[in-house]
């Protein structure tokens, strides 16, 4: 099947016209979850027409996926949820591993142990049998006979206040980024229509449609509105991150109870050569990466509306953390001693740092990545901090749902 079908096309910039008036599928957003929806679905069913619209570039500089950290580990699914539901998303996250290992071609996909460290051991978490929930039931070891096995946990922790240590030995890195061009780039080959530099509107009509806005840039560095193209579609997924429930709130006027919150990844310069694990205390991760690390902060809640992100003071000098990072950190440099020397850039605005907007599925940071239908025809794609280890499963699920036969058009 997949050797007659012909390429899609894609559209770059506003010199190419764009006719089209009618898809099966358009998808907006090609993030990691929306460009993973898509190639799935040309797999699934390449007898519907297919669009996908992005407001930047593959990926997008400001989206959340080229920042993510590319951590897949089992020791995030969430623990609260009963057994069943455990196991289902045991059986996410390692499909998830055998697509990201193999289907997702060249791109690195490189074994990395992640250690947690603790103090003491977490509250109703015994892994015996009648406690805690069996997948979580990751036993603890002693981090001093781990820090023989990896000198470095020494360099970075106090191992004295972090006597205990439980493994994720088949946890993994790679880049998020290249999953989601990798994945756009199959399904155009497979047929797959690509429209980028181009915000979507949603928009109340007798069956769904779509108001593209094809954007250009002009000699001033403006960005403005070329054309405005209106396409008809069966199906409208919206994959747009952490903008996909203000999208459906404006056009639609229907309310979600999604959330966002804005993540930073700051930088300790110290050496990570390779063989390093992550390590993660408090939910702090440190992500091996370029040669030093990645602080993956805890995030904490969702950011109320209209929040804007803003730097808070250490010992009285701006910086570029927000203030709840910042209070983490501090509280850390006991356990964490490498975090109070000269190696953590903290920037002095919020420019200096690395951050995007991630969404939170109900507004909770816990929550795994789910899809939704909260209008007829309109469907909401959400990845989230746990897209990592399970996004592409879930993105998959959705591609299957939409394979069924579909309705005739409205
Ligand atoms: P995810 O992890 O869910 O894929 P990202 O934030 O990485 O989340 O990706 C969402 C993508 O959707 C980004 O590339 C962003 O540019 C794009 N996007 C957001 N809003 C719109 C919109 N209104 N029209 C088109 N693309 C959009």
């Amino acid at each position: 099947m997949e050797g007659m079908t012909s390429p899609g096309q894609v559209w770059a910039h506003v010199g190419q016209p764009f006719q089209a008036a009618e898809f099966d599928v358009v998808v907006v957003g090609a993030g990691r979850m929306g460009a993973a929806l898509a190639l799935f679905l040309r797999r699934l069913a390449p007898h519907l027409s297919l669009l996908m619209v992005e407001e930047g570039g593959l990926p997008n500089e400001e989206g959340a996926t080229i920042l993510a950290p590319g951590l897949w580990t089992t020791l995030d699914l969430p623990r609260q949820a009963q057994w069943s539901q455990q196991d289902q998303w045991s059986e996410q996250a390692q499909w998830t591993r055998e697509q990201l290992a193999s289907a997702f071609g060249e791109m690195p996909f490189e074994p990395c142990p992640l250690i947690e460290l603790y103090a003491s051991p977490l509250p109703g978490h015994d892994h015996s049998p009648q406690g805690g929930q069996p997948s979580a039931a990751v036993p603890y070891e002693s981090s001093a006979e781990l820090a023989r096995e990896f000198p470095v946990l020494r360099e970075l922790a106090n191992l004295d206040a972090l006597p205990l240590a439980r493994v994720d030995r088949q946890a993994a890195l790679y880049r998020p980024a290249s999953v989601a061009l990798n994945a756009a780039q199959q399904a155009v080959r497979l047929g797959a229509n690509l429209l980028l530099n181009t915000r979507a509107r949603l928009k109340h009509a007798p069956g769904p449609q779509v108001m593209l806005e094809r954007l250009t840039v002009t000699n001033t560095h403006q960005i403005v509105t070329h054309e405005v193209k209106v396409v008809r579609a069966r199906h409208i997924v919206v994959a747009a991150g952490a903008g996909g429930p203000p999208l459906l709130e404006h056009g639609l006027g229907v309310h979600t109870q999604h959330g966002r919150a804005y993540q930073q990844y700051p930088r300790l310069n110290l050496p990570s050569p390779p063989g390093t694990p992550a390590v993660r205390v408090s939910g702090l991760t440190l992500r091996p990466q370029h040669g030093a690390f990645t602080l993956i902060p805890r995030l904490h809640h969702r950011d109320p509306h209209g929040y804007q992100p803003t730097g808070g003071h250490l010992t009285g000098v701006p910086t570029g953390l927000r203030r709840e990072v910042l209070e983490d950190l501090v509280n850390l440099m006991d356990a964490l001693p490498a975090l109070a020397g000269p190696h953590l850039q903290v920037g002095r605005s919020l420019s200096d740092l690395p951050g995007a907007w991630v969404t939170l599925v109900r507004g909770d940071p816990q929550a795994p990545p789910v899809w939704e239908t909260p209008a007829p025809g309109h469907h909401l794609l959400l990845g989230g901090p746990h897209a990592d280890t399970l996004g592409l499963a879930v993105a998959h699920d959705l591609a299957q749902h939409l394979s069924q036969p579909l309705a005739p058009m409205p």
